[in-house]
Formats: C-alpha cells, sequence, structure tokens
C-alpha cells in the first residue's frame, strides 16, 4: 500500500499530528519485526501480554517516523519529523487502513483460502504453481488471524494480478467482516476437522461461518469434506479430493499452464546440531525474499556469541541480489554461499562469499571440515542434500521440540496476568527434559523476566550459550561462589548458614550488593526461612551491605489440589504476612512471587510483582481440567525399524512375557528404558501411535528397543514414525499408567535421545 499519514487519519477516523504527507508504505505490530525502518507504520496494540505504546521510542530510535497510537503516552515534540494517527482502537484502525488499501486493489483479482488444516501448504502450492504465470502475491507464512489478513492487505502491491489470501477464524462473527476485506473472486475450502471446536456449537456451524468467505466468489474450490462443504456453500463449486488437484484446478480456472515442480513444502524451520559445533537451521519452506526475511530474524534471536553466523541459499525470487546482500549485511551475516544461477557483486567486506552453480557442485567440492562453530542457515528448496551433509545425522528416536507452541503457552499464562506481572521461567532440569538453551532463547525474546535453574551448572550452561537474562538458582549450595559470581547468577538462599556463607564469599571476593532471593518455608516444609527465624534473618539482612534481595518467594505445597484450598491459601496469608514484614525492614524496594502453574490458574489475586512458570510452558495442565488453550511442546518419537509376522502363540522378548492371542503383527522400535521408556509401559500397559492408531506394547519393554503390535495397522511400512507422546497421546495419558505425574515423564528421557526444535 502507499498512503498518506492524512489519508490514514480519514480511513480511521483518527485525528494527524505531524507531516500529514509523510507516506505509509508498511505497517508492523511487532518492535522486532522492523525491516525498513522509512515508509514503515509502528501500530501500537495492546496485547495480553504487552503494550505496544512501551517501543515508541525505541521505534524512534530505529529511525521509524509514523506511529498509529490510541493513546498518546508521549510527547510528540520529543519526537522531531514522526507523525502520529491517534485512534480509538488501533486494531480497529489497522482494519480500517486494509480496506483503504484494498480499495486501491479492485484490479486484482483475490483468491481466499479458508478451512480447518492445510491452508498455509495449500497456499505455498499454489504460489509455487503460478509463479511466474501471473503477477501474484500470497500473505506470508501463516498470518491469517484477524490482524494477519488485514496486514496482509496491506502488504500487496499495485502490480500484481492475483493475490492469494489465507483466512483462519477462532469464532462466530468474524467471518462476515474478513469477507468483505478480502471481497475474493475465487475460493478454496479446505477440509474441516472437529478438533479445536471452542469458539463454535458445532461442527456444522463452523462450516457455515466459514463459508461466509466464499458468498460472493464466482467459483469455489472445495478440497475434502464434500458433503459439509456443498451444504454450506451457495456458489459454483468443484470437489476435489487432493491439493495438487485444487492447484489444477484453480491454474485451470485464471487459464493458465500450472509450474509442473509442485511441491509439498515442509512449512517449517528445522534446528539441529550441526557438524563441529556447528547448529544448523533448515528453512526449505520456500525461496521468497519475505520468507527469507522472517529465518533471519529467527536465527538472529537465537545467535551466540560463540558462533557465526554463515547463510546458504539457492536463487531468491521477489528481490534483486543487490538486496538480498544488503538484508544479509544488516542482519550481521559473516558467511555467504550461493547456490545456483544468481550473481552477487558489490559484496561489503564484512561478508565472504562463496559461489556454486549446483547443490552437486557445492557437494563435490565442499568438507564439512570447512564449518565449525557457526550457526548456519540454510534456506530454500532443494537443498536438503546440504542440510544432510552439515547436519548431525537424525536419529531413529528422538524429541521434537515445538518453539512456536511453547511461545504459545507462554502467551497463554500471560493473558492470565497482568501485564506489569513478571514471569519468572523455569528452565530447571534442562528446561523440564525439553532442553534450557534452546527453550531459554525462545523466551528471552519472548520477554520473559528472569529464568530458574535448580543448580549452579544449570545457569552456567545457559550464559555459555549465550543467555544474557537473569537467571535464579534455587539449590545453589555450591563450594564456589566465585563461578556464581563470575556468571552472574542469582542464588536462591534458604537458612541462615547458606546466607552467612554467601556473605563471606561476597566479602572475600570484594562484592557488593549481589543479587539474592530469599525463599520463605510456608508450609512445604522442605527448605526455607520458618517464620520463627524471621527476625535473625532482618537484622543480618539489614546489617549486610554485600548481598541486596531482589526478591523474596515461596513455593505452593498444593496449588494443584482443589480439596486442599484451606492449607492453600493459609500458605498464601502465611506468605503474605512474612515477606511484608521483610518488606517493610528493608530500605530498597523488594519484589515477591509465590504461583507455580497451578497457582496462576487457581489464585491470580496473589500474583504479586511475579509468577514462576513451569509445566504449563510445556503445554501440560498441572489440573485435572486441560485448559483447550495450551499446545504440547514436545513430541517423543520413535521410528519402525522391523515388521514381523507371527502366528498365535508365539511369545514375544525377554522371560515370554508377551504372549500372542491372535495371528499378529509385531514392530520394533529402537527405543527402551535406557531412553526413558519405564519399563512399566510394556506388556500392554501403553499404547504407542503409528498412523493415527494406538497400538500396544507387547511384551517387557527392553534397554534400546520395544515392540508394539501393529496389527490393526495393515498400511505400516518400516520407516514409519510412532509416536510415544506428543499431540495424539498425551503425556499425561501415559503418566496416569504410570501412577506419577508428566513432570517425571518429560525429565526421564534420557540425553542420547537428540532434541530437535522447530518453528512453524
Ligand atoms: C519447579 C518449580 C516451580 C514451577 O512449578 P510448575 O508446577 O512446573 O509450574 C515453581 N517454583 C519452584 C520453587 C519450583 O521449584
Amino acid at each position: 500500500m502507499k498512503l498518506s499519514i492524512a489519508q490514514i487519519a480519514s480511513a480511521s477516523n483518527g485525528s494527524a499530528i505531524g507531516n500529514p504527507d509523510y507516506i505509509v508504505e508498511h505497517l508492523i505490530i511487532d518492535s522486532r519485526s522492523l525491516f525498513k525502518a522509512e515508509n514503515t507504520m509502528f501500530c501500537a496494540l495492546h496485547t495480553d501480554a504487552a503494550d505496544g505504546h512501551r517501543y515508541i521510542y525505541n521505534m524512534y530510535s530505529q529511525g521509524v517516523r509514523a506511529f498509529l497510537v490510541d493513546n498518546m503516552v508521549c510527547d510528540a515534540s520529543n519526537f522531531p519529523d514522526a507523525a502520529f494517527v491517534v485512534v480509538k482502537s488501533v486494531e480497529q484502525a489497522i482494519y480500517a487502513i486494509a480496506l483503504q488499501a484494498r480499495a486501491a486493489l479492485d484490479h486484482v483479482k483475490f483468491i481466499a483460502i479458508t478451512g480447518s488444516v492445510g491452508k498455509t501448504v495449500i497456499k505455498e502450492q499454489l504460489f509455487q504453481a503460478l509463479y511466474g504465470k501471473v503477477r501474484l502475491q500470497r500473505s506470508p507464512r501463516s498470518w491469517n488471524s484477524r490482524l494477519g489478513v488485514a496486514l496482509s492487505i496491506t502488504e500487496l502491491q499495485p502490480g500484481i494480478d492475483y493475490a492469494i489470501i489465507e483466512v483462519g477464524i477462532d469464532r462466530v462473527g468474524d467471518m462476515a467482516r474478513l469477507a468483505n476485506l478480502v471481497r475474493p473472486t475465487y475460493g478454496i475450502f479446505m477440509p474441516i476437522t472437529d478438533e479445536h471446536f471452542s469458539g463454535f456449537d458445532s461442527i456444522e456451524q463452523k462450516t457455515a461461518e466459514k463459508a461466509l468467505l466464499f458468498a460472493n466468489c464466482s467459483h469455489v474450490i472445495s478440497v475434502g469434506s464434500a458433503q459439509l462443504h456443498a451444504n454450506a456453500l451457495h456458489s459454483p463449486t468443484t470437489q476435489v479430493d487432493t491439493n495438487l488437484q485444487a492447484v489444477e484446478k484453480m491454474a485451470q480456472l485464471i487459464g493458465v499452464t500450472p509450474n509442473s515442480d509442485t511441491f509439498i513444502p515442509s512449512n517449517r524451520i528445522d534446528v539441529r546440531e550441526g557438524v563441529n559445533d556447528c547448529v544448523v537451521l533448515f528453512d526449505s519452506f520456500t525461496n521468497d525474499y519475505r520468507s527469507l526475511i522472517s529465518a533471519l530474524d529467527f536465527m538472529r534471536r537465537r545467535c551466540t556469541p560463540t558462533r557465526s553466523n554463515t547463510v546458504i541459499l539457492s536463487n531468491i525470487f521477489g528481490a534483486d541480489s543487490a538486496t538480498v546482500i544488503n538484508l544479509l549485511y544488516r542482519f550481521g551475516i559473516n558467511r555467504v554461499i550461493t547456490i545456483g544461477s544468481d550473481s552477487y557483486s558489490d559484496i561489503p567486506s564484512t561478508i565472504s562469499l562463496q559461489h556454486f552453480v549446483s547443490v552437486e557442485q557445492f557437494i563435490a567440492s565442499v568438507d564439512t571440515n570447512q564449518f565449525s562453530s557457526e550457526s548456519i542457515l540454510i534456506f530454500g528448496r532443494g537443498l536438503q542434500p546440504i542440510k544432510d551433509i552439515l547436519a548431525v545425522p537424525r536419529h531413529d528416536s528422538i524429541m521434537e521440540v515445538n518453539l512456536d507452541a511453547l511461545i504459545h503457552n507462554f502467551n497463554y499464562y500471560r493473558s492470565l496476568l497482568q501485564s506489569t506481572t513478571g514471569v519468572i521461567a523455569m528452565v530447571k532440569a534442562s528446561a523440564y527434559g525439553i532442553g534450557a538453551v534452546e527453550v531459554a532463547k525462545t523466551l528471552q525474546a519472548q520477554g520473559a523476566t528472569m529464568l530458574a535453574v535448580a543448580v549452579i551448572e544449570e545457569g552456567i550452561e545457559l550464559r555459555r550459550g549465550g543467555i544474557s537474562m537473569p537467571i535464579v538458582v534455587l539449590n545453589p549450595v555450591t563450594g564456589n561462589y566465585k563461578a556464581l559470581f563470575n556468571n552472574n547468577l542469582e542464588p536462591s538462599v534458604f537458612s541462615m548458614r547458606e546466607l552467612a556463607t554467601l556473605v563471606n564469599a561476597a566479602q572475600s571476593c570484594g562484592i557488593d550488593s549481589f543479587n539474592a532471593h530469599i525463599k520463605l518455608d510456608t508450609g512445604m516444609h522442605r527448605v526455607g526461612f520458618t517464620e520463627a527465624e524471621l527476625p535473625q534473618l532482618i537484622t543480618y539482612l539489614k546489617s549486610s551491605a554485600h548481598i541486596r534481595v531482589a526478591s523474596i518467594f515461596s513455593h505452593l505445597a498444593t496449588a494443584d489440589c482443589p480439596d486442599m484450598n484451606d492449607y492453600t491459601e493459609l500458605q498464601l496469608t502465611t506468605f503474605h504476612r512474612m515477606s511484608s514484614a521483610i518488606i517493610e525492614a528493608l530500605p530498597y524496594p523488594v519484589k515477591r512471587h509465590i504461583l507455580n502453574t497451578a497457582g496462576i490458574m487457581r489464585y491470580p489475586e496473589y500474583q504479586y510483582d511475579m509468577v514462576r512458570l513451569g509445566i504449563g510452558l510445556y503445554g501440560v495442565s498441572p489440573l485435572d481440567t486441560m485448559p483447550g488453550d495450551l499446545r504440547p511442546v514436545a513430541t517423543l518419537r520413535s521410528t519402525i525399524i522391523s515388521i514381523k509376522h507371527w502366528p498365535a502363540g508365539t511369545t514375544i522378548g525377554y522371560a515370554r512375557r508377551g504372549k500372542l492371542t491372535r495371528p499378529s503383527v509385531i514392530a520394533t522400535i529402537p527405543i527402551g528404558y535406557a531412553d526413558g521408556i519405564n519399563r512399566h509401559l510394556g506388556r500392554g500397559a501403553a499404547s504407542f501411535v503409528v498412523r493415527g492408531i494406538e497400538c500396544p506394547t507387547v511384551g517387557n519393554i527392553c534397554m534400546d528397543q520395544c515392540m508394539i503390535d501393529i496389527t490393526d495397522v495393515p498400511a505400516a511400512a518400516i520407516g514409519d514414525p510412532v509416536e510415544i507422546y506428543g499431540p495424539q497421546m498425551p503425556v499425561q495419558r501415559l503418566a496416569a499408567t504410570l501412577d506419577t505425574i508428566p513432570y517425571e515423564l518429560l525429565t526421564a528421557v534420557s540425553p542420547r535421545i537428540h532434541r530437535i526444535y522447530f518453528r512453524e
């Protein structure tokens, strides 16, 4: 889009301050996604998690000169040359601006996509199939929410003939407005599933609501869900079964022959351990410039001082090579390897450039020893063989970690809290088995206030991994206070004895005002100062300049036990009384926190200054009721490595404990109790999921392998993934089988299982 401040003010019913002629071409809502300050307007949204108005100064200092605000929190005269548009609601204003941008695109035909599943995949397939055949643009990655759709429209260029827009909704009443904004000519209706029912009463209601998008379409292609779609649609419709048929049909409607290499995009970035201490980020989603920006942004957020930054890319479309190099330069990339026909010149001296005409040439000429301690982003289609040689081989049994789900859960809990309440993310025990460094990087970028680990070594690992935010060590009992001070790890202190040792150590190292966190025992009866010790504690704290009380905290024993609310409430009031006594005695401000995940859900009125969020982050509810809003983060997965057919009566495994009662098909998977699969899950106690079907274990679990009965999955084949737990098998269910809690299962997965991180 291209709108002046005056046009934006009039479209959004707002008032303009500053230069009315300043031209805005891009809107951004996340300060971290700033790419080009010139002609970009920062929209200060209030979300559950944050208030965009806090970032105005930061954006201004990065060169942004246009702001959309609903609250003039700052004095415009402090922002020379900046223009502000003040509106009632920033979100509504973005919609209004998008309507205005849409009005200037009447010559463009819009193809809208909605449905429950596969929207992003078909959008990318269609884009690839039509690329170069017509002038088109599509909405970026999964910008399909109400705001995402509006922002996608503001990003469209006037020179196109077609726009592909993905639309998602999660409640009744949203679609009519979005349909009015997109005004599509063609529609693609993807299958409707009955999960995520929350905002709807029935699957029919959900289908009807989604179908509103297509009310004025000249033609709709319905993929899967034929009957459901047909009942809801009124436009001429073609029914197909697969994405590729839908793509072909759409090309036919437009009157072009599609490109033949339409593919299934993997729609995600993988983070893998690489050769020689490298980390490999692999994004084979598309080759377009916009996705390159978001991949580089993802890379930047997890950069480590000990690793340099390398990008390997194939031909990029959507920008010329000078623009691409400029982008790489701005993201601080040190080494660039290009594959393909694009040629690059005028390379800044900080970048070393190598060029290969093909993947084959790269593989023939490059030795993996030429890579060491680098973060390597491999970007673009067709580069899989390069990833295969630079990443450490994938194991048959892995834990897959969905970093988007982690962010989602983090924001879900933030939405239950006041915006000023800090969140301490519990990353002890390797982030509950999920991998502390990657989790910490993600949460550091997401704005967590502090991290908590159990022991000092865990804190040092995080510092080595490049984590700079505050870290508290919960059990610091250590002979090595120096390491604590050197790594700026803040101890929790739970006894007079500990306190005295810490203060002496600080004194002998010449350290003043070192942050410490005072742990009170209000009812867990594990560690912590008791009420009787308070007078002595206060006197000591007042007299020592070597440490500074950064916070006072306590831990709830029964927050997840609704039958023991009395006890929880007693702990909460004891905490209030004890912490208040300390705070009153100290001459400086001190923070307080007591809530764990269950506490956040049940006693938000006791959130004080911070909360300590653990299990909920990882997508597991500590309460029996699972809020539908959490997403599982970890998937433990193995692979079928052998399949055998046996007659009834055959016995399987050690001690002949698996006796077949019918002719059976038995698969072996390479994961056992040494990997953290408890032996009590054997002999049919648990089932693992193959092709969506639950397959019981057979016989005893072995050290490195176990067997499952796949008789009911006739299509199962060697190489099929087997989900131990994850989206199809909640870890809570396995925990219940073992009469334990999910915490124990997550932390029991052995280090020999590789953790693989990805972003959707
Ligand atoms: C582990 C831990 C938490 C987090 O508990 P969750 O139930 O996982 O939210 C909070 N506080 C302390 C002191 C802990 O040790």
